[in-house]
């Protein structure tokens, strides 16, 4: 019998440090003392925090338990689609612990800031680089934030020709987040269907694309892990009507060193370096979202940009046209760092070689998977596969029901009920970080509960059996969260 991951053993209950605490017991003890005691002084009383009395083991092992609740990429293979959860080099974590990156102050004078300086400059420029784009902004702290900067670009270059368009063309393969930067931009969002092979047709955009419409956001690829193949003469029909061409990057994994968007007809694209970049994410830590521009977007890009002259580098605030400020400061400087680190370490063929093997490796993910489940789209895919439980709806098995079995063997579920485009869909990115024997095992896992889902469909439903918590309700879950283990 094959042997999976998933156990339930040793992973132990823990109460509240309050509950845990008993009168007198200390994590230390101080040399008797030789001095009279004094008060700390007038009008302040000695009373403390209310805290539990506990030993250092006690503590220990309270957060160690705590810890293996947890769950990450360092843990295990955390296939979750569209987030690009691969494993980050602790070289990353190093560099940006340096002394002087992470003693740097924002409000430092640049003379005292230029390591700081030079290492967002020179982002900057690979960033471009790897997009083929001309100039970048570092400031956006997430995807979504530079999907609102490109917006703000966008109506500040419309508005520098005297026009005011009022439309965004979205396909319906984007992620929420586009109609929403879009709306809040004031712009309002024009949906559009992908074809019957998951991508945008050209005729398609040229029935809606008009002189009233900014541009077009577009995910390339897009959420259903599909390259955006008519992207080129996309672009000509926006242009020839004025508009421009916003990419959203977020699936940059897939095509690093081996499409420049800026040579396909992209505008202006977000990156994001917590998923592309190699630094952790997830649980709501920093992001950084950079959006890299055309020559024609500069001008109005964020303040202050990082620029250098004869080897000094300076803050500037001089560019009249600029969209403002989108930070209180410079962006997330710790995940630039971690992406620097991972740019400078890994090198123009290495990253390539980490896209090819991200698409590698979801391909045969695919390959191998497709008959157990149904595949949406049955053609080559990017980083990431899209199936669906339509087998399964037979023996009454939804994909939150195989979601949740994964867990029982001992992998993180993938992204479930997203992109909406597919019903029941289960989105499979594994990355480039998993070897071939992992995969191997995530996919004999995924065929053992598909055989499960016809032998013994309840064991589906009642899952996950050997995880701390069993089956919640999501929304209570959400809404009114248990907090105390
Ligand atoms: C993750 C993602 C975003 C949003 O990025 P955040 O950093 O979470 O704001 C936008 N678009 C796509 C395609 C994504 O995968």
């Amino acid at each position: 019998m094959k042997e999976f991951l998933g156990t339930n053993g040793l992973i132990l209950n823990e109460p509240l440090l309050w509950e845990k605490g008993k009168k007198g017991r200390s994590g230390f003890s101080l040399p008797r003392r030789d001095v009279e005691s004094s008060p700390l002084g007038q009008g302040l009383t000695c009373e403390g925090p209310d805290l539990p009395d506990l030993s250092e083991i006690d503590v220990v092992r309270h957060y160690t338990r705590l810890s293996q609740w947890n769950f990450g990429v360092d843990t295990g293979m955390y296939p979750l689609g569209s987030c690009t959860m691969k494993y980050s080099p602790k070289t990353n974590e190093k560099q940006a612990n340096l002394p002087g990156f992470a003693g740097a102050h924002p409000l430092l004078p640049a003379a005292l800031s230029q390591g700081v300086l030079r290492m967002m400059f020179e982002l900057q420029q690979y960033l471009a680089e790897i997009t083929g784009m001309d100039a970048t902004t570092l400031q956006p702290a997430a995807g979504a934030h530079g999907e609102l900067a490109g917006m703000l670009l966008m109506y500040a270059f419309h508005k520098s020709r005297g026009e005011r368009r009022s439309k965004i063309i979205v396909p319906d393969t984007a992620h929420g987040t586009n109609p929403a930067s879009a709306a809040l931009c004031g712009y309002s969002p024009v949906p559009v269907k992908s074809n019957d092979q998951g991508i945008l047709s050209v005729e398609t955009i040229a029935e809606v694309m008009d002189e009233n419409t900014a541009g077009i956001m577009v995910t390339n690829p897009n959420t259903l892990g599909l390259y955006e193949e008519n992207i080129h003469k996309i672009a000509e029909i926006v242009h020839a009507k004025g508009g421009i061409v916003y990419c959203d990057g977020a699936n940059m994994n897939a095509v690093m060193g081996v499409t420049r968007m800026g040579e396909i007809g992209v505008d202006i694209i977000h990156l994001n370096l917590h998923k592309t970049f190699s630094t952790p994410h997830g649980g709501g830590g920093p992001g950084s979202g950079p959006v890299c521009v055309k020559k024609e977007l500069e001008p109005f890009l964020p303040v202050p940009c990082v620029m250098e002259e004869n080897g000094i580098y300076g803050l500037s605030e001089d560019f009249p046209e600029s969209v403002g400020r989108m930070q209180a400061f410079h962006g997330n400087v710790g995940v630039m760092i971690k992406a620097y680190s991972y740019i400078r370490s890994m090198g123009p063929k290495n990253l390539k070689k980490a896209s090819q093997l991200a698409v590698l490796n979801a391909n045969y993910i695919k390959e191998r998977l497709k008959g157990t489940l149904h595949l949406a789209y049955d053609r080559p895919c990017m980083h990431e596969c899209v199936f669906s439980d339509e087998n399964q709806t037979a023996h009454k098995i939804a994909t939150i029901d195989m979601a949740k079995r994964l867990m029982d063997y001992g992998f993180h579920p993938p992204t479930v009920y997203f992109p909406l485009v597919v019903h029941g869909s289960i989105m499979i990115e594994p990355t480039e970080t998993e070897s071939k024997e992992d995969i191997d095992q995530f996919i004999e896992a995924f065929k053992a509960i598909a055989n499960e889902a016809g032998r013994d469909p309840d064991l589906l439903r009642d899952a996950p059996q050997r995880c701390k918590v069993r089956r919640l309700d999501e929304t209570t879950a959400a809404r009114k969260p248990c907090l105390a283990g």
